[in-house]
């Protein structure tokens, strides 16, 4: 049907590189393209071994415009998968209006200069991808993406009325090591050491770093402590669905991480601003990026599971109810078949299908869209199929 660049060659390249690859009737043809070509050619012969499809690979600096714009002449691409850093989002955005290629990604845009972030940014190229005649699918990982579409989902066929929104999201997995994070470690410490927030009757309520925490249950795992921070896919959520009273959103951290966390930003090496060393000017959260375990690596030993799912109350026919839907999610499984961990296989998996529902026609049209914005169903379908299994439990005790 289409040809796709995937761009971006971590943890979570390697896996929508594998699962693009497991489906050549979509994506006939097929490049990886980063920064370091060396990472492309390593997932490229991977992928070769385990499936047979040969991916072209390709150097490219996305944040240069000019650099990705000429790449993308070259091969032609009808959609780019962006899976490098949410800093390179609108550099490719831009390289997409320019070069005609249709977008999709996993993250939203983050200065690198400031941890923040927020979807105003890329909204605002709405009005641009609609004159191309150009679709731009936002936020297509597990959260966001596939928590945005399970609402989509309880809000199509379970609810007349949704009210309260919970999406938890528990990784109970063991990958053996002191401390190290599940994707890359700059954006996921700048991620959680920020102050929590959730939308409250009409407004958002911020609270301190993990202030809010309580044991949830999540299924085949047990109970675990979870603590409410800010997640971006609560701000499409609540205007996309502005029935919401509340929406939050919890993540499960173990104690020993917690602690080096602390650690972590009260000896400064958290800090995202330029310092001077030996002459060097270096930012130590990049710094520390060097020494951490390199999230790639740990699928090897990596046992356990993740859970991940929207807890969620409301009104169907006059009626309160509750609905809960999940997918768990094997770290064994998803490295015996990508290589990767289950948090790098439950973020690219949902981008390939997403890649599948544009190339298929259910969710193309020109704009620039959060994935609760299109249909559904035929993504549920897919998840069922391509190694995300969910389930739902309706009227249960939500904890919530
Ligand atoms: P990694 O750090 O493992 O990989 C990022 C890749 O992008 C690396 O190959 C890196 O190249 C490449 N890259 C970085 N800068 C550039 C650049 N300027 N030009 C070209 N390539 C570049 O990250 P992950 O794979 O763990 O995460 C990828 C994305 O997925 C991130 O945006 C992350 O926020 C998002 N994510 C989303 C989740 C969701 O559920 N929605 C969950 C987890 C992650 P190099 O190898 O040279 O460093």
């Amino acid at each position: 049907m289409g040809k796709v660049i995937i761009i971006g060659a971590g943890g979570v390249g390697t896996v929508v590189a594998h699962k693009v690859a497991q489906n050549p009737e979509v994506f006939t043809e097929i490049m990886l393209a980063s920064r370091t070509k060396s990472k492309c050619d390593a997932i490229a012969a991977d992928v070769k071994k385990r499936t047979g499809v040969t991916l072209q690979t390709a150097r490219v600096d996305a944040d240069s415009v000019a650099e990705l714009v000429a790449l993308f002449y070259e091969f032609r691409p009808e959609l780019v998968i962006n899976v490098a850093l949410p800093y390179q989002d609108l550099t490719i955005m831009d390289a997409c209006l320019k070069a005609g290629v249709n977008y999709l990604d996993t993250a939203n845009y983050e200065p690198k200069e400031e941890a923040k972030f927020e979807y105003s940014w890329q909204w605002a190229y709405k009005e641009k991808f609609e004159k191309a005649g150009l679709t731009a699918i936002l936020g297509c990982g597990f959260d966001p993406g596939v928590t945005s579409v399970f609402t989509a989902y309880a809000a199509k066929h379970h609810f007349d009325e949704m009210h309260y929104l919970d999406i938890v999201d528990c990784n109970a997995g063991d990958h053996g090591k002191a401390f190290a994070t599940n994707f890359n470690p700059e954006i996921n410490i700048r991620e959680v050491t920020q102050k929590g927030k959730y939308w409250e009757d009409g407004k958002w309520v911020e609270t301190a770093p993990h202030e809010i925490h309580k044991p949830l249950t999540y299924p085949e795992i047990g109970p675990k402590e979870s603590y409410v921070i800010y997640h971006e896919e609560l701000e499409s959520l609540v205007k996309n669905f502005p029935t919401l009273k509340r929406a939050r959103f919890w993540m499960t951290f173990g104690q020993e991480y917690l602690t080096h966390l602390r650690v972590i930003q009260n000896i400064g090496m958290a800090r995202i601003d330029e310092v001077e060393y030996n002459g060097v000017k270096i930012v130590p959260i990049q710094f520390l990026k060097a020494v951490l375990p390199d999230p790639g690596d740990l699928g090897e030993n990596y046992t356990g599971w993740t859970s991940i799912g929207c807890r969620i109350r409301g009104i169907k026919d006059g009626k309160e109810k509750t609905y809960y839907v999940y997918n768990n999610c094997s770290h064994q499984a998803a490295y015996q078949e990508t290589g990767a961990q289950g948090v790098s296989y439950t973020t690219g998996v949902p981008a390939m299908i997403g890649a599948m529902m544009f190339f298929k026609g259910e969710w193309r049209k020109a704009g620039v869209y959060n994935v609760e914005e299109f249909n559904p169903d035929p993504f549920m379908e897919m998840l069922n199929k391509h190694g995300l299994p969910w389930v739902e439990v309706h009227d249960a005790d939500l904890e919530l």
